[in-house]
């Protein structure tokens, strides 16, 4: 026969989701619930990898698109010393519109504060401007191709299906990418 002690605390009832610190958030989109740690930077996230199909290509889930679309993310993975921010290697791995790209999207908890400015890149047969983060492209060589190109490229491909030539014909008429400073053997010194 025990009389409770006065004040004793009424067990609650679970229910609540626990461990749910108020005011923890999504940092990218604001969701509170099922959240995660970035493993690159330490930043709150949905933990919400598994929303990814595999091969759709989707952007639906926070934690992948930090760890896959940001150089903070690739920074982290690929191990290299230091802020990514500073990072050499990460400077010259991409060209420099995804650099930047990859360094101030949505994805990104901070971002490059001073984003090296890039020429647009344009295709190599309409000189239309492409959107290398954004846009559909094709790439050969070192030449980019817009999607309505590339399509185009790609009908006259399967409708009439050439015997057997090796990729290279079919230049494109504007095909000016010449570089400077390649000249080629044109007034080489013969040793004498
Ligand atoms: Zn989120
Ligand atoms: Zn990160
Ligand atoms: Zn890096
Ligand atoms: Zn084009």
């Amino acid at each position: 026969m025990g009389r409770s002690k006065e004040g004793k605390p009424v067990p609650k009832p679970r229910g609540v989701a626990h461990r749910s610190r108020p005011g923890r958030q999504c940092d990218l989109c604001g969701k509170t619930a099922r959240l995660t740690t970035t493993e690159c930077c330490g930043n709150t996230i949905c933990a919400d990898e598994e929303n990814y199909v595999l091969f759709s290509y989707a952007r639906n889930s926070c934690y992948r698109n930090h760890r896959r679309f940001t150089l903070c993310g690739y920074h982290h993975a690929e191990e290299h010393p230091g802020s990514w921010k500073e990072c050499a290697s990460c400077r010259t791995e991409f060209e420099t519109e995804m650099y930047v790209y990859y360094g101030t999207n949505e994805y990104n908890f901070e971002k490059l504060e001073k984003p090296p400015s890039f020429e647009p890149t344009r295709c190599a047969t309409c000189d239309e401007v492409i959107n290398l983060a954004e846009d559909g492209f094709s790439e050969r060589g070192d030449d980019y191709y817009c999607e309505s190109c590339s399509e185009k490229e790609l009908q006259k491909l399967l409708g009439k299906v050439p015997p057997l030539e090796p990729d290279g014909m079919q230049r494109p008429a504007a095909d000016r990418t010449t570089r400077a400073g390649k000249h080629r053997s044109r007034s080489k010194r013969r040793p004498r």
